[in-house]
């Protein structure tokens, strides 16, 4: 019987989700004994012209990971879906947008003259900034655009299923895996998690406080952090009351807090609302001086809210003065 086809591809990412999956370690063996992989850039010799010639739905599945910020990224993302049975957005990035999706805070123009002209070991006398064509020798070099904006993976297609995490655990890799080889997989649009906030799986859980008796936050390399007690409890920014388990407390066990990899729960449609709704309901004062200096003691706070939420936000994005896409 003929195996089943997977294919694997990475936009906008670090490059960890790929490790990911070369972490499965001997369960790789399995993986690659019960499917056949037509695709995947990164360890394997395909091409592009070898995606494209294949009939549509000829994948049975494709783990996508990465946000979209390039057309290049966008018109693999529109192939594979194409050629794809099942789509998992595979990933913080592909699922919530991830660090890259952080980039939301600025655009396309601040971005390139931040990164090719201002930043101090940059060189570059001219202030040449990639362009999607130009001029060399004679010849047209072309580049992919560079959107203004990330995208999640499920604003550019439609997508089946998401595996979260950055990058995804080895054993929720190996659960969906097996899921979908059985063929028994939940309804369509489910994240591959259980649907509880990380708190509620928290080996610290039970020192959680009730109220913050606290009068400023501080960032964990500033403090000696008990590893018994709640980060919240220590005045710790710790993203668990609005994220979704599922990950075994990686941070937490590793005495690290939570920055909401997993994104949220079904019920909660903005990650960085939610911490700061949870995070404000802690705070035992009606001094209006009092709150305001916690707040302001919170180094960052989009950007630490948003860490990897921002592009799958009710924001999405920052509003520029001029902002085309
Ligand atoms: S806030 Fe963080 S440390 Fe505290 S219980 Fe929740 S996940 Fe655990
Ligand atoms: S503790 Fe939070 S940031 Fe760390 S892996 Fe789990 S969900 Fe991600």
């Amino acid at each position: 019987m003929a195996k089943p086809k997977v294919g694997f591809y990475w936009n906008a990412s670090c490059g960890g989700c790929e490790e990911a999956v070369v972490d499965l370690a001997e369960d790789i063996l399995t993986v690659v004994e019960a499917v056949d992989i037509v695709f995947w850039p990164v360890a394997m010799d395909f091409k592009k012209k070898d995606v494209q010639a294949m009939k549509d739905g000829e994948i049975a599945v494709t783990f996508v990971n990465g946000a979209v910020r390039t057309s290049e990224q966008k018109e693999m993302a529109e192939l594979l879906r194409k050629k794809s049975g099942l789509i998992v957005a595979f990933g913080s990035c592909a699922h919530i947008g991830g660090i890259p999706g952080l980039a939301n805070f600025w655009d396309k123009e601040t971005i390139f003259e931040r990164v090719y002209k201002e930043i101090p070991i940059v060189d570059n006398p001219k202030g040449v900034v990639p362009l999607p064509k130009s001029k060399v020798n004679g010849y047209e070099l072309t580049l992919p655009e560079f959107f203004d904006t990330v995208y999640t993976l499920d604003q550019v297609i439609d997508v089946d299923y998401y595996l979260p995490g950055c990058a995804p655990p080895p054993d929720l890799i190996m659960n969906a895996v097996t899921a979908i080889l059985k063929g028994e997989l939940p309804e369509k649009g489910t994240v591959l998690t259980p649907d509880k906030a990380l708190c509620d799986t928290c080996p610290l859980n039970d020192s959680k406080p009730e109220k913050l008796a606290i009068s400023e936050v501080k960032r964990i390399s500033e403090v000696k952090s008990d590893p018994e007690k709640c980060f919240l409890a220590e005045g710790i920014i710790c993203m668990g009351p609005a994220t979704r388990s599922g990950c075994g407390e990686r941070c937490i066990n590793a005495n690290m807090p939570c920055r909401g990899c997993f994104g949220p729960t079904k019920a909660v449609k903005d990650q960085g609302a939610k911490f700061l709704s949870a995070f404000a309901s802690l705070i035992d004062s009606d001094d209006e001086e009092e709150i305001k200096k916690l707040m302001d003691s919170v180094l960052d706070p989009a950007g630490l809210f948003y860490m990897y939420s921002l592009p799958k936000s009710i924001l999405q994005r920052r509003k520029m003065e001029a902002n085309n896409g």
